[in-house]
């Protein structure tokens, strides 16, 4: 181990501070957006049982098969890395009783997460989700809710994104459709890639995802799902859509839109960007109302989506406007006056102005220079006198006490 030299694991990132100011203010929108509408933010696990995620996301998901950071813990345990967010919250939501509050439940949360996957711009092993679900309700409204709140969020980030829309019905129409769409598979099997071959019998609605040449050629003229649709499911749709239309909310229709997880029932969604490059999606979800149920739960609709922080600020063209408001240097002009400028300091920001005073023994003119580099609107110099200028208009002033300083700088 000795000499070699350490760095963060493939995958992963370090978050500075310059970067650390945008994900804190994207976070503090999305809590203002989220909680404006009644949804409550929540904490789970950032590991669970493997069992929650091979149950909740599905067997013959990418994630399941190839994505999970899974091990074994010193008591013998099976635990993952959660991957994605929706299976935690409702073993949160069954495990709290939350059936039995009045429905629907809305909850919000943010936090890392983690999939073993190919590193490049926008893929990382450890990255950020925003998370939003609506537990206990099948109401058209939710669906059509969820999806403008997170365009408002996508907007007010300065993120440009299409919304991709459809439905994907029931689980029976979805297991017909699926009889259908293997047949067809099998008709045109010599010209599809080997891993949509290999997953004929698994997954066959993962052909659409498929940018082999072949398999995109003979899924053109696959049956669709869309025309599918039973009756109260082509109703629900039709509301969902009345609703986006209502709130403005633009969409195109999609229906090779397969989301990569299993759960999904009814309403599917995407927002994509075309300033990300090949990973276009910020943000997706989608209805599950048969995955709480399939947890051990009380038969459950639910809806929700994730999109990812690290994404959005990628697509984002919002400038990152300076911190305004009042800050303050503090110059120690005197070398034994450090008490009192550090005494100064404390009491700026006591009285809510940022502070900041010399750390580093940098000479006067090196002090001036650094309060410029931060950006200081104010220096105050202690030394024999205490003198108070305005960075702006250039005007320096003496003042008789420290408590004078704080007036003059807070104002
Ligand atoms: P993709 O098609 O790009 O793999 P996905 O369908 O796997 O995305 P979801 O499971 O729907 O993604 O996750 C929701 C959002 O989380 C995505 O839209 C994306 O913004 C973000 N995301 C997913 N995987 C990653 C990753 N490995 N690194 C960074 N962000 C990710
Ligand atoms: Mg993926």
């Amino acid at each position: 181990m000795a000499g070699g030299k350490l760095q963060a694991p493939r995958g992963t990132f370090d978050v500075l501070p310059a970067d650390a100011q945008r994900r804190d203010r994207l976070v503090e929108l999305s809590a203002q957006v989220l909680e404006g509408a009644g949804y409550g933010r929540t904490e789970t696990p950032v590991f669970e049982d493997t069992a929650l995620f091979a149950r909740g996301v599905g067997e013959s998901t990418d994630i399941v098969q190839k994505e999970m950071f899974t091990f074994e813990d010193k008591g013998g345990r099976s635990l993952t890395l959660r991957p994605e967010n929706t299976a935690g919250i409702c073993r949160a939501y069954i495990e709290h009783g939350m059936h039995k509050l009045p429905q629907p439940v809305k909850l919000w949360s943010w936090g890392p997460f983690f999939r073993h996957e190919a590193p490049q711009a926008g893929r990382y092993r450890q990255f950020t989700q925003l998370d939003a679900e609506a537990l206990g309700s099948d109401d058209p409204s939710l669906d059509a809710e969820l999806i403008v709140l997170l365009a408002q969020i996508l907007e007010r980030s300065g993120v440009k994104a299409r919304l991709l829309l459809s439905s994907l019905g029931n689980a029976e129409t979805r297991a017909e459709y699926g009889e259908e769409l293997h047949a067809h598979l099998r008709a045109h099997e010599s010209e599809l890639s080997d891993e949509v071959r290999a997953r004929i019998d698994t997954n066959p609605l993962r052909a659409f995802d498929s940018d082999h040449p072949g398999t995109r050629a003979a899924m053109a003229e696959a049956p669709r799902l869309i025309d599918r649709l039973d009756a109260e499911d082509t109703v629900h749709f039709a509301e969902v859509r009345a609703l986006l239309e209502e709130a403005g909310c633009a969409y195109e229709l999609d229906h090779t839109l397969v989301r990569g997880l299993d759960y999904y029932t009814r309403t599917v969604f995407e927002f994509a960007s075309d300033d990300l490059g090949a990973q276009s999606g910020v943000g997706g979800g989608g209805r599950y109302d048969g995955l709480v149920e399939k947890l051990g739960g009380p038969p459950t609709p639910g809806v929700g989506w994730a999109a990812g922080v690290e994404r959005i600020l990628l697509a984002s063209q919002a400038t990152t406007e300076g911190s305004a408001g009042t800050r303050a240097y503090v110059v120690v002009a005197k070398a034994d006056e450090r008490l009192r400028a550090f005494g100064l300091v404390n009491s700026l920001r006591a009285a809510g102005v940022t502070a900041e005073m010399e750390q580093a023994g940098r000479s006067f003119k090196g002090q001036m220079k650094q309060a410029d580099r931060v950006g200081a609107t104010h220096v105050v110099i202690v030394g024999d006198s205490l003198e108070v200028k305005d960075m702006h208009t250039g005007e320096q002033r003496e003042v008789a006490s420290l408590e004078d300083a704080v007036e003059a700088v807070g104002r």
